[in-house]
């Protein structure tokens, strides 16, 4: 006689313990957790099972203000899904990208456009830079002067 035992767990899902209940009442139970979820679903427990989500861990990019101390601007992004949302778009894994103020939920289509837009927005930042170093440097080595004097010093070795 054999027995065979399916596998109940998708591929890329592991069954990981989680801690669910009224706080000093948790109950140990066993959650299908997607592989790439950083959350220890023990250490962070939920008071329902509807309330766990997942996600994976933060991209984070901070703008800095050279008239005052601290991060001035901050964007976070993650992977999560919500398996217990009524919104199968949320149910779905997505990209979340938090600014300390909202939230905004994207498909992965939205977070390739907003890479996308980042991408752009990064090298017009660059470019920037460029212009403010270039105002910044002393006169007599402004392009346009050295090549006036380039010019006019090639005018008198003739
Ligand atoms: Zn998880």
């Amino acid at each position: 006689m054999s027995i065979t035992v399916s596998n109940p767990v998708k591929p890329g899902v592991r069954l990981v313990p989680a801690m669910i209940g009224k706080v000093d009442r948790e109950q140990r139970v066993y959650i299908e957790c997607p592989a790439w979820c950083v959350i220890d679903h023990v250490a962070e427990p939920e008071t329902h099972v509807e309330d766990i989500s997942h996600t994976t861990g933060s991209a984070c990019i901070v703008g800095m203000s050279l008239t005052k101390t601290g991060i001035i601007h901050a964007l976070h992004s993650t992977v999560r899904t919500d398996p217990s949302s009524d919104d199968p778009r949320l149910k779905a894994a997505h990209v979340v990208v938090d600014d300390e103020s909202e939230d905004a939920y994207m498909t992965p289509d939205m977070a390739e456009e907003f890479a996308d837009a980042l991408i752009s927005f990064a090298s017009a930042v660059r470019q920037q830079a460029r212009a403010a170093r270039l105002a910044n440097l002393p006169a007599d080595s402004d392009p346009d002067i050295d090549e006036a004097l380039r010019r006019v010093r090639e005018r008198d070795a003739r």
